[in-house]
């Protein structure tokens, strides 16, 4: 698939312009490479250039990724292309690697996503001039020439890391495609003598602004000791996945416009699942000058947009970790609802080993849902209503893993979670925001939001019913909206309330 407008695309690649990174990629017929608009290389002759909307298409057409402009460092927009909830979806789950490994198979993710084979195909020819095949393919690819260029980690490890059923499969694939071994792409300039034991680290493009100062406030206020904290404009937290335990630090380099982070973790494996769980936190991949210029147009929004440009809505790390801090925070402030987690971690997280501890302030991961649905007392001192609807909640969780998955409309998601004993309207529109990522997901009965929105339209007072009408304008991005107004209310953490 070609994009259409190539005058522009072409006019882009002259310029070099930054905005069109990650959004298109040009294949040069005269190398055989493929670039991103912004690479330093001559600009190659009109004639010689196809411009594709996503990487995989770029390599599908037979191009390889240049070595000089790396696309593999583009800002990942893909989830933002086109409004197929299911190629979203699709997406996430291969970015976890649902399509690695020798018993991967196309239809068993098209049945996860509740669509036939073909459509899924379709759809992604649609949306991205790619196959579901070749955009994991294309992921596997760059994931491990990202880790080549930035790490010190051995190749076999970066064949297991980046999905590579085997290693001599991975050396076969950059073989075909770089005609050379992957050591060979690993530059001397590339060998920082950092110790291999302090973990590997890795580079996050997001295409600018980014509101850092937010979105790392945000955290600090909310962080549960021993599993999260904030020191010096880092964030550090515990991590437990596929039964292995241990520790990211993620901080900002505004000057390269990254989000970087460290990752300290037995298990390479599970590398590509952590990358995606700290772009969907940290909002990495969002278009936020779209997003910031549509709230904009309303005059309600402006200021609050002007004031705080490239504020993210970040995301929870863990879907059910984050249902359970919104049922903790029901009816008590945030300090409040943070000492009661931090318990429920001391009494019930599993210890991450010392060798992967970044931080003194680290020590446990946060329980799991299989501990909390069977462990007979939580031990908590809060009300007996919340406390059934915790184990309500961790059974719920354990019976279905998909449970804080997009699926269906968010009114389907809304649904399905409202289901669950103990959560309420707030609750499951709260879970969509910040678990599910449904952007479009508003909680418009918060208290903390309707105080804002009276304060910032100058009335005494807000009905949810009024907030919703005004909101009707801010899709499909009401989440942002939210955003905007929970931050331009300083004294919110202050406050009773469900913000947490
Ligand atoms: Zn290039």
């Amino acid at each position: 698939m070609e994009l259409r407008d190539r005058e522009v695309n072409y006019r882009a690649l002259q310029s070099r312009d930054a905005r069109f990174d990650g959004l298109i990629f040009v294949g040069v017929k005269s190398t055989g490479v493929y670039c991103r608009p912004i690479c330093p290389a001559r600009t190659p002759k009109s004639k010689n250039c196809t411009f594709f909307a996503s990487a995989a298409a770029a390599q599908d057409a037979g191009f390889r990724p240049c070595l000089r402009c790396r696309p593999e460092t583009a800002p990942d927009l893909a989830s933002w292309r086109g409004t197929s909830n299911t190629v979203s979806r699709a997406l996430a789950l291969i970015g976890e690697g649902a399509l690695d490994g020798d018993g991967a198979k196309i239809e068993k993710l098209a049945e996860r996503l509740g669509v036939g084979e073909r459509q899924l195909r379709r759809l992604f020819l649609q949306h991205l001039g790619a196959s579901p095949v070749s955009v994991a393919q294309t992921r596997r690819v760059l994931f491990a020439k990202q880790l080549i260029h930035e790490t010190r980690m051995p190749m076999t490890e970066i064949a297991l890391a980046a999905g590579f059923g085997s290693v001599r499969r991975f050396n076969e694939t950059f073989q075909n495609l770089f005609q050379r071994p992957p050591s060979a792409l690993r530059r001397r300039t590339s060998a920082s003598s950092a110790n291999v034991n302090d973990g590997i680290t890795l580079r996050l493009r997001y295409r600018p602004p980014y509101d850092w100062r937010s979105i790392i406030g945000f955290l600090q206020a909310r962080a549960i000791p021993e599993v999260e904290v904030v020191e010096n404009e880092h964030y550090f937290r515990t991590v437990a996945m596929d039964g292995s335990a241990g520790t990211i630090d993620v901080s900002h380099q505004p000057e390269r416009q990254n989000i970087c982070v460290r990752i300290r973790f037995p298990n390479v494996r599970s590398l590509p699942a952590i990358v995606a769980r700290v772009r969907r936190q940290f909002d990495i991949s969002a278009d936020i000058e779209t997003i910031d210029a549509h709230l904009s147009n309303d005059p309600f929004l402006a200021p609050l947009v002007a004031k705080r440009p490239g504020l993210r809505a970040p995301g929870g790390w863990d879907g059910f970790e984050l249902a359970v801090r919104a049922v903790l925070g029901q009816q008590i402030s945030v300090t409040a609802a943070r000492r009661l987690a931090e318990q429920m971690v001391v009494l019930h997280g599993k210890p991450v080993p010392n060798a992967y501890v970044a931080h003194s302030g680290l020590s446990r991961a946060f329980p799991t849902a299989e501990r909390l649905a069977s462990v007979k007392s939580l031990g908590l001192g809060m009300p007996g209503a919340r406390l059934a609807a915790l184990k309500a909640l961790a059974t719920a969780a354990v019976a279905d893993p998909s449970l804080f998955r997009q699926a269906g409309t968010i009114q389907e998601t809304i649904e399905r979670l409202k289901a669950i004993r103990g959560v309420g309207e707030w609750t499951a529109q709260y879970i969509a925001l910040r678990a599910v990522r449904e952007m479009d997901a508003f909680p418009s009965t918060d208290v903390g939001l309707l105080r804002s929105a009276a304060m910032v339209g100058r009335s005494a007072a807000i009905t949810s019913q009024v907030l919703l009408n005004r909101a009707e304008s801010w899709r499909p991005w009401r989440a942002y909206a939210a955003q905007h107004l929970w931050a331009a209310d300083p004294t919110l953490l202050q406050e009773k309330g469900p913000n947490v």
